[in-house]
């Protein structure tokens, strides 16, 4: 499973570890499941992106909640 947090970035929980402990840890984290390529490219030719919360942003911008686009947090941009 992947978590995200704004202070940590994108991580990938190790086996045996829960998102209640990762959350307990880090209480801003949230689950997010990891965009694949054919969307990201989708996304860059829409000229929008959507940030791991779910907000609809601008390719290199975030949202009001303070998440980074995908395309800026996976490095395409
Ligand atoms: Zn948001």
């Amino acid at each position: 499973m992947n978590v995200y947090t704004k202070e940590r970035g994108l991580k990938k929980l190790k086996a045996g570890v829960t998102f209640a402990d990762y959350k307990a840890k880090f209480p801003t984290a949230i689950k997010v499941n990891v965009p694949n390529m054919q969307t990201l490219k989708k996304w860059t030719y829409k000229g929008s992106c959507k940030a791991p919360d779910g907000c609809i942003v601008e390719p290199d911008g975030n949202c009001s909640h303070g998440f980074d686009s995908w395309l800026l947090i996976l490095g395409y941009i």
